[in-house]
């Protein structure tokens, strides 16, 4: 049977004290290499987004957060040549630890009006008005 292959990406706008958001540089040699993103990434079969994110967060930035902390804020649909990706957003405002870009990712704290100077993949661009009206 053929069709379109589905991608469940779980991603995540950690937010500082100064309500600034944490982008990451997809580094060279993965695909879209050197757009900005939030953090997280593809959901394990079985596996919860919530779930997905606290691994992924701690795999590729060495903190740790918590379930009740990953609030819900949107979802993005967005249909690439090869795969359509489906990706909700979360906010996390508390965890433990600061940020390192273990997998060799460069990081910067981003306040959501200047977000859109930075260059992001193309589902991620709809997260960012969301995120504004949030914070
Ligand atoms: O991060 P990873 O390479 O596992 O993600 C799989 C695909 O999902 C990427 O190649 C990219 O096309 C897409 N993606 C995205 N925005 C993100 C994370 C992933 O468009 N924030």
């Amino acid at each position: 049977m053929s069709g379109v292959r589905m991608l469940l990406v779980a991603a995540c706008a950690l937010v500082d004290a100064d309500r600034r958001v944490l982008l990451a540089q997809r580094p060279e040699g993965k695909q879209l290499a050197g757009l900005w993103e939030f953090p997280g990434g593809k959901v394990e079969p079985g596996e919860r987004p919530e779930a997905c994110l606290i691994r992924e967060l701690r795999e590729e930035l060495g903190i740790e957060t918590w379930e009740s902390c990953l609030a819900p804020l949107t979802f993005a649909s967005h249909a690439y040549d090869d795969f359509h990706l489906l990706m909700p957003l979360y906010v996390c405002r508390r965890f433990e630890g600061i940020p390192r870009g273990l997998e060799g990712q460069a990081l910067k704290w981003v306040r959501p009006r200047d977000m859109r100077d930075y260059p992001m993949p193309p589902a991620d661009l709809p997260l960012i008005a969301p995120l504004i009206d949030l914070l």
